[in-house]
């Protein structure tokens, strides 16, 4: 089966793990600090806090703003849960904003027009979190505008799009939001098997998130209450967690991230294929937005209405034929967990009409071109 997405592991790599093992330490050791530093330098970011997941990094991140029971967080439907349920943790209520019907992204106009309403009813959201979806960078100029009007904080959920730019912005810099998250889940576009990066340019924020990934604990005698009794004193001030990285996984991401930019480069070249070769299909083809560069974490096709065969028989016959294609995403707000809150079908139309048709296809970078031929004849046997 050629998945959807996969991991590239390089003897570089294996060497890079190998080398913790036999070093003096397993976690908080060197190898997380040097991961931090190359993923800020790599975004242009002031700070970069890493955790074991991007999970827990947006956890971490609403918590540092402050997000807490009464507060709304507001996220955009096509997304993975964890998007959503980073607020929850915190005791907050999540809303959502409908999608762009072409970049699949958090609608600026509609989050707009959702905000003039909550406005009038003192019902605005403490925290926005748009979610670069497939790699491709929001709207962050609209985004961030409307930001400084209402007086909300952005959390970028940038885990499908490390590498990718705004205009001359790196995704990651926050140049347009307070915190920028990471993933480093396998099938994301760098790995380190499980792992996550917050970035920010306010260095309190910063100091926040570091403490809040390791139980609320502080050595920074300002910071304290009491008195030191001695060197090995600390004290904690807040209710944290244990969200530290290991070494290990640190060693792993920061070994991948010499191959970001060759990566993103193959991940264009694989989509350009797929647009040119798939343009005669009855298939809306994923649009690259002007000004932005995408991360292209995945490549994610339509059936039109009126194709041969619908979504379904075409990912029947996808995975019949060897490959394996996935769908992203279920929109959160008619999990059963979120329709307990009162969500349900046709709140959100636009996520709901792009799920019923999309199929995300093989993307990779080492994906092979006989790979992607056998991928590009499935769908036009079944599609012509
Ligand atoms: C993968 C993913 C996450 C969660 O990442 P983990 O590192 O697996 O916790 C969050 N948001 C989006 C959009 C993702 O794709």
């Amino acid at each position: 089966m050629i998945p959807y997405g996969r991991q590239s592991i390089s003897d570089a790599d294996v060497a890079a793990v190998v080398d913790v093992l036999r070093s003096d330490f397993l976690t908080q050791g060197p190898a997380v600090p040097r991961f931090e530093r190359a993923v800020a330098q790599a975004c242009d970011a002031a700070h970069a806090v890493a955790m074991n997941s991007a999970t827990s990094a947006l956890h971490v991140a609403c918590m540092a703003l402050g997000v807490g029971p009464g507060d709304r967080v507001w996220t955009s439907p096509n997304t993975f849960l964890a998007s959503a349920n980073c607020a929850r943790y915190c005791g907050a209520d999540v809303d959502f904003v409908d999608i762009d019907a072409s970049t699949y992204n958090l609608d600026p106009e509609a989050l707009a027009a959702k905000l003039a309403d909550a406005a009038e009813r003192g019902t605005l959201p403490k925290v926005v979190i748009p979610v670069h979806f497939a790699g491709q960078p929001c709207d962050m100029d609209a985004i961030a505008a409307l930001a400084q009007r209402y007086g909300f904080k952005v959390i970028e959920d940038a885990s499908h799009a490390i590498g990718a730019r705004f205009g001359a912005h790196r995704i990651g810099d926050c140049r347009y939001s307070d915190i920028t998250v990471f993933s480093f889940h396998p099938v994301k576009i760098v790995t380190s098997a499980e792992g996550g990066i917050a970035t920010c340019r306010d260095p309190a924020l910063a100091a926040a998130m570091e403490r809040l990934r390791s139980h609320g604990m502080t050595r920074d005698a300002a910071l304290m209450t009491g008195e030191p009794d001695g060197p090995w004193y600390y004290e904690q001030i807040e209710l944290g967690y244990n969200y530290r990285l290991t070494d290990l996984h640190a060693a792993l991401g920061m070994s991948q991230m010499d191959r970001l930019d060759e990566w993103i480069e193959r991940r264009h070249v694989i989509a350009d294929r797929y647009d040119t070769e798939l343009a005669a299909l009855p298939l809306v083809l994923p649009t690259r937005a002007p000004g932005r560069r995408s991360a292209l974490h995945l490549y994610v096709v339509r059936v039109c209405t009126g194709a041969p065969i619908d979504r379904r028989a075409l990912f029947d016959h996808l995975r019949a034929s060897g490959v394996g294609a996935n769908v992203h995403y279920i929109p959160v707000h008619l999990q059963p967990y979120y329709r307990k809150f009162g969500f349900g079908p046709g709140d959100f139309p636009v996520a709901e009409a792009y799920y019923r048709g999309a199929v995300t296809l093989p993307m990779y970078p080492t994906l092979q071109p006989e790979e992607q031929a056998h991928v590009i004849d499935v769908l036009k046997s079944a599609l012509l």
